[in-house]
């Protein structure tokens, strides 16, 4: 088995699919590794560490491989050396890159979208959604922070004292729980809302106040995989009005709401950031999904009635070592989970097999997809 480890060529992605201590863990289950030069520069991983850990640095390391690893799809044209039946296993981008997922099927290749692990408890470890997310939540803590003009905990000093920031993060999945652990330990006076009820003790067990709408029949916001549904116009108006109450009086937003293949929910508009206080700063972290906060641009400060919105296309890209690290991590758990000892392979079984993947035999065979 050869496996592939793409320099990734995405605008902005500085991340790595593979590390020198996963090309040895590869290695020692019986594979060999092919990595592309300069795969890990911009993740601070040299070439010399890949050879050092037993990879072949290859021009082209697709030819002759079985599986590519990568963090984005790869255009087709990158994958000439790759004989039918190949995988390409990654972060493949499948409901905004059907283009690319049918080129992947016409040229006979096997496409596992990591983003389709199924959150299932023995999966945690491969789920690259999770492990991206934590750290997008801490950054965006860290991007607001930097950005605002004032000190986020209270801190009482002989000049007088300085007020603790107020933050408010909405969406409480894995960035938001970590932005609301990140903020509290910057001292911060922190709450947080979600449409999942569930979110409720999450919020309180991190000492954050929970910020929720009452009262609204019928509604738990929690559909297949844990994931959240589309709300009914009722509740998305019973949250305006709470949001707007509360948003007024921040200082900091943090946003991370997003429904899987849809656009991200709005949560924040043009008028309820104009009822916020000059100098406060909300971090988008939707904003490649189409944002949660009216006029929010990817990868721009915009400023709006003083309030400066932040949001980068690629924010997990901005801690490239870590990320690439656990990205790493979650593709060797899922590949070596399921190594078949004697087939010398990866042998996926059926409910993490037809989760993940999108192409086989020439077809697109994803339901999610399809369906
Ligand atoms: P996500 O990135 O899909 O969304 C972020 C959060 O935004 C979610 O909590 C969602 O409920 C919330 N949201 C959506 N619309 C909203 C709105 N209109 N207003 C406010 N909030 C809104 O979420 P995620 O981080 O991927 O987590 C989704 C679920 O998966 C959670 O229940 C999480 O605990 C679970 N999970 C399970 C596993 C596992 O068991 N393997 C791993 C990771 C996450």
């Amino acid at each position: 088995m050869r496996l592939a480890v793409l320099r990734e060529r995405a605008a902005g992605e500085t991340r790595v699919a593979a590390t020198p201590e996963t090309v040895k863990k590869f290695i020692a289950l019986g594979a060999t590794v092919a990595v592309e030069p300069g795969a890990g520069a911009s993740a601070a991983i040299p070439d010399a560490d890949y050879a050092a850990a037993g990879a072949q640095l290859v021009a082209d390391p697709t030819v002759g491989a079985e599986i590519v690893l990568c963090v984005q799809g790869p255009e087709p044209d990158l994958l000439v050396g790759l004989a039918p039946g190949a995988w390409i296993v990654g972060g493949l981008d499948p409901f905004a890159r059907a283009d690319r997922v049918e080129a992947w099927a016409t040229a006979g290749l096997e496409a596992l979208a990591m983003e389709f692990m199924p959150r299932i408890t023995r999966a945690q470890s491969m789920d690259i959604l999770s492990s991206q997310s934590n750290l997008a939540g801490y950054k965006a803590v860290i991007e607001a922070a930097n950005a605002y003009g004032r000190a986020f905990p209270m801190m009482m000093t002989a000049a007088g004292t300085v007020s603790a920031a107020r933050v408010f993060v909405m969406g409480v999945g894995v960035a938001g729980l970590q932005a609301i652990a990140t903020a509290r330990r910057l001292g911060a006076q922190v709450s947080a809302t979600d449409v999942r009820s569930a979110t409720r003790e999450q919020i309180l067990s991190l000492g954050a106040k929970p910020i929720f709408v009452e009262n609204v029949a019928g509604i738990e916001g929690e559909g297949a995989g844990g994931y959240a549904t589309e709300m009914s116009a009722e509740y998305q108006q019973a949250q305006a009005e709470l949001v707007s109450a509360h948003i007024a009086r921040q200082d900091i937003v943090i946003t991370t709401a997003l429904i899987p293949g849809r656009a991200a929910p709005r949560l924040i508009t043009d008028a309820q950031i104009a009822t916020m206080k000059p100098g406060s700063v909300i971090f988008d972290l939707a904003a490649p999904q189409g944002g949660n906060v009216e006029g929010s641009v990817a990868d721009q400060v915009v400023e709006r009635h003083g309030v400066r919105i932040l949001g980068f296309s690629n924010t997990p890209a901005r801690l490239p070592a870590d990320a690439s690290a656990l990205y790493a991590r979650n593709l060797y758990n899922f590949l070596s989970a399921f190594w078949d000892k004697e087939a010398q392979r990866p042998v996926l079984d059926e409910e993490i097999g037809n989760a993940v993947r999108l192409t086989q035999a020439g077809k697109v065979v994803s339901e999610r997809l399809l369906g």
